[in-house]
């Protein structure tokens, strides 16, 4: 089955000053009292990606006497999976009933509502998933209904004359369209989202690598110490938050969390159909396994695979989009883990976020909120 997400126009990224450096800067515009000596927080949040910097926003934007840093290692925020990847606001079509569904869908409009109002780039350019086969059909009728009892508003299902009608290029016997379905840059959206917790008053420390973790019983706090980072020193927190992607079962485990689940790397790969010059069509295949990361894939074996819905498509039209790592979680039986995974570890004042899979992107805003509900009663403790 074939996944396209049509682009009309290239995306023209707004400068928002990525150069600039984040680190160690406090707001100097904020008015509210703050309860920090520069080392101690109320919050520490480990992971400056961007579902790292939307939970940092939300809890600031909920209680605005909290003091709060974010710990990122990188030297700007958002390098990681945040700004490697397909770039794709998803309507929240595909996943099984949970979390995941309910955070895809309601992240996806609460992001559209972040990138107008902040003017970062976007287009709703929608998406087609195509059947060219009978058996096809029955899987994408199977993938509507899901679509349909997640709440994804405007889904349509076509036949070979409405997919023309949308996409000339594309031939099938039926495709599922999704108008919702859009574009974006996220390392932008996590780059304005820190941005934000700096005017709320908040903490970012880039450069610090958090390494070891010391919970302190008498005092009910956590030490987080950075020894490997360019920044070295200690941060004390009443509340850890992590959402450390990649790294986030190394991250867990080292601050009081279960073992499971644990992460592997994937590596993901993303295409775009070139017109004239410009990207039409964003398309994305997926390999597994660490041992694929030196590979390249061969534009001439996706364009057999491609062939059957765009027959007119020529291997010079392929062009390599990019790439990047995803943390896939694993349980303990080696099956891979589709759904968030939370974990507060008992009478300690922490709570890691283990599995964050895409599409967190797209889902961050609505994952902060998630994160801010279960964090609430501690917080309000503080
Ligand atoms: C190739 C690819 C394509 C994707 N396509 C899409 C898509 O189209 N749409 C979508 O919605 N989602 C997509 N995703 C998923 C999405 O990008 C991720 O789910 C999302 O970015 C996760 O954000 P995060 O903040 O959890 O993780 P990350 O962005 O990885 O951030 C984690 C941060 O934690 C920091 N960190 C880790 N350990 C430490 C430490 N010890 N101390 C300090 N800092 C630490 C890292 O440096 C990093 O900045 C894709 C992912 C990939 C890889």
């Amino acid at each position: 089955m074939l996944v396209s997400n049509l682009r009309k126009s290239v995306i023209k990224p707004i400068n928002i000053g990525t150069t600039r450096r984040l680190y160690c800067s406090s707001s100097s515009t904020t008015t509210k009292q703050r309860r920090s000596d520069g080392n101690t927080f109320d919050v520490a949040i480990v992971g400056g990606g961007i579902v790292g910097v939307a939970t940092a926003r939300e809890l600031l934007m909920r209680n605005p006497n909290l003091s709060l840093v974010v710990l990122e290692q990188e030297s700007e925020i958002g390098m990681q999976q945040s700004s490697h990847n397909s770039g794709v606001i998803h309507s929240g079509i595909y996943y099984k009933p949970g979390a995941r569904a309910r955070l895809c869908t309601q992240g996806c409009r609460l992001m559209y509502e972040y990138l107008e109002r902040n003017k970062l780039p976007y287009e709703r350019c929608g998406k087609l998933i195509v059947a060219t086969t009978e058996e096809e059909i029955a899987k994408l009728e199977m993938i509507f209904k899901r679509g349909v009892d997640n709440g994804v508003e405007g889904l349509e299902m076509l036949d070979s004359e409405g997919i023309k009608r949308i996409e000339p290029h594309v031939s099938g016997l039926r495709a599922i369209y999704s108008p919702n379905t859009g574009i974006t840059d996220f390392g932008l959206v996590a780059k304005q989202l820190g941005k934000d917790v700096q005017s709320l008053g908040g903490t970012i420390k880039l450069n610090f690598k958090a390494d070891e973790f010391d919970y302190n019983q008498q005092s009910n706090t956590i030490t987080i110490k950075s020894g490997s980072g360019a920044i070295t020193g200690d941060v004390v927190a009443k509340f850890l938050i992590t959402c450390t992607g990649l790294y986030s079962d190394r991250v867990a485990v080292k601050s009081y969390g279960a073992e499971q689940p644990k992460i592997v790397p994937f590596r993901d790969i993303y295409e775009w159909l070139m017109e004239s010059g410009l990207p039409k069509l964003a398309l994305k295949h997926w390999r597994r396994g660490v041992d694929e990361f030196v590979r390249d894939v061969s534009p001439a074996a996706f364009l057999k695979t491609l062939t059957p819905y765009m027959p007119s498509l020529k291997v010079d039209q392929i062009e390599y989009a990019g790439s990047g790592v995803r943390a896939q979680a694993l349980g303990s039986d080696g099956e891979i883990v589709e759904d968030f995974v939370f974990d507060q570890p008992p009478n300690k004042p922490i709570l890691h976020v283990r599995n964050s899979p895409s599409p967190s992107a797209t889902a961050s805003l609505a994952i902060a909120k998630e994160i801010a509900n279960l964090s609430e009663s501690k917080i309000k403790q503080l």
